[in-house]
């Protein structure tokens, strides 16, 4: 039901298009922001408004940065031939959160999916093959969700580097099968990080 503010009727709106916001907690959403105080709206407002100028992806491994290569890439601390491939860079913040990795990422943007006419030239493959090749590169860890677009993935670009000098290894089953990474506590991920398997 529409409030009598159209500006909020608007915001709630807004929030309402975010993924699994429905319009009741779109509302508690607004009203919160309301009922705070003024500076919180206009903190909110502001990091929006700088949100797409202000977070870019790294040219190099694909996650959220501000500065570009991202911290990761330039890190003398991380393992630099040893590089965790993943669909999205929320993955890569799961498995960051564990604190047991210590390579660098490389983010695909999604994964093969004929049937959302997602094809390998879609995804940043060709980015990881060029990293291979530059040299330096021991191991990647095919870490795509277990699901069925996560696993052909998996196994095209395990394909892709047959004739290239690196360890391709694939996560453990430790994942429940047909779920996102996003979903597996960091115990489960570590698991799957560490009980890996050559492919
Ligand atoms: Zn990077």
């Amino acid at each position: 039901m529409d409030s009598f503010s159209p500006s909020f009727n608007r915001l709630v709106g807004l929030i309402t298009r975010m993924p699994g916001i429905g319009a009741r907690t779109a509302e508690r959403l607004a009203w919160f922001v309301l009922k705070s105080p003024p500076q919180y709206a206009r903190q909110l407002a502001a990091e929006l408004e700088g949100l797409h100028e202000k977070i870019i992806f790294c040219s190099r491994c694909g996650l959220m940065t501000e500065q570009d290569p991202c911290v990761i890439c330039t890190s003398a601390r991380r393992d630099q031939g040893l590089i965790c491939v993943v669909e999205n860079p929320g993955d890569a913040l799961r498995i960051e959160s564990t604190k047991e990795f210590r390579g660098v990422y490389h983010v695909l943007m999604g994964a093969i999916s004929p049937l959302n006419r997602i094809h390998p030239e879609d995804l940043r493959i060709t980015e990881l093959l060029d990293r291979i090749r530059e040299g330096g590169v021991r191991e990647i860890i095919l870490a795509t969700n277990p699901t069925v677009e996560g696993d052909t993935t998996a196994y095209y670009i395990a394909e892709q580097c047959k004739d290239l000098t690196v360890q391709v290894s694939r996560i453990a089953r430790g994942l429940p099968i047909g779920s996102d990474l996003e979903y597996a506590d960091s115990l489960t991920l570590t698991r799957a990080l560490s009980g890996r398997e050559k492919f």
